[in-house]
């Protein structure tokens, strides 16, 4: 089967087959992340549909909506090449209409971590993501677990609302030096890239650790040694159900995420980690 590119409703109605339907959201500029949801997708459903979508919604005033990278041949050619059945690619001014007024609230959830560094984000990508829901009406949704507090919001979501859509999470893709794969490292340079690499080293250097005390002081002073030219936002020891900062007494299953600005690029990334009570 030919890929489809669907551009609106009527075009996803025209592509839709019988079977199961896997929806992976994006916002293009297509990496191996992606590809490993794609893949994750194809062996679970009937028929794949991709959406590339750069939502404005999700982008605070100050960000980089209007230079975030848009190579929409190249998506594409390796959706084609990972099997895709549609590529569900809207136009903003479709997605939105001027004078909407209904949207998704992340409540305090949306707030913390990530949320105190861009507020409102959290309710542009849920409001979004619900409309694909709508949009595409698919059976199981695929995730990365790179934006883990998204992930975790969007499963509150399908908790909280009641939608009938399997959430699947797939782990991070990283370089084979650590650095998490984002369509935002095409920015760095290769000053940026080897500062960046502090990220998924203090990751890695936390979760040696045992307690969620030791877990942190480890990973900041990887952070603190890889000095000015990393801007860090925070290093969180949360619930990954709540994204609640755990105690220092705490056990049991925890995520230690971490964002910092290199050069003019904002990177996020995070690890799963199982804690001994101290
Ligand atoms: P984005 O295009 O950045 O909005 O990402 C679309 C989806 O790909 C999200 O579910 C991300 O969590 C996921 N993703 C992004 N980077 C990676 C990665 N390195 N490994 C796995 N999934 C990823």
């Amino acid at each position: 089967m030919d890929l489809i590119v669907a551009r609106n409703r009527e075009d996803l109605v025209k592509a839709r087959r019988a079977g199961t339907v896997a929806l992976v959201p994006t916002m293009g500029a297509l990496h191996e992340g992606h590809m490993s949801l794609i893949r994750q997708a194809r062996v679970r459903a009937d028929q794949v549909v991709v959406s590339v979508f750069v939502n404005p919604l999700q982008f605070t005033p100050n960000e980089d909506f209007s230079r975030y990278p848009r190579t929409f041949d190249a998506d594409l050619d390796a959706c084609r090449t990972e099997g895709v059945d549609v590529v569900f690619h809207p136009a903003a001014e479709d997605m939105y209409a001027l004078d909407r007024q209904v949207g998704i609230s992340s409540g305090e959830m949306g707030a913390r971590v990530e949320g105190v560094f861009r507020p409102g984000h959290f309710d542009g990508v849920l409001t979004v993501v619900l409309k694909l829901f709508n949009l595409v009406r698919p059976d199981l949704a695929v995730f990365g677990q790179k934006d883990a507090q998204q992930l975790a919001l969007i499963r509150r979501m399908v908790t909280d609302l009641d939608l009938p859509i399997e959430i699947l999470g797939v782990p991070t893709v990283r370089e084979p030096d650590g650095l998490a794969l984002s369509s935002r490292n095409r920015y760095l340079s290769e000053d940026d890239r080897r500062v960046a690499l502090a990220l998924s080293r203090a990751l890695r250097t936390g979760a040696a650790q045992f307690t969620a005390a030791t877990i942190r002081a480890a990973a900041q002073e990887v952070l603190d040694a890889a000095g000015p030219d990393l801007g860090v936002d925070y290093l969180a020891l949360v619930d990954p159900a709540t994204f609640t900062e755990v105690g220092d007494d705490f056990g049991g299953v925890a995520v230690l995420a971490v964002a910092a600005r290199v050069g003019g690029t904002r990177l996020i990334d995070n690890v799963t980690l199982t804690l001994n009570p101290a």
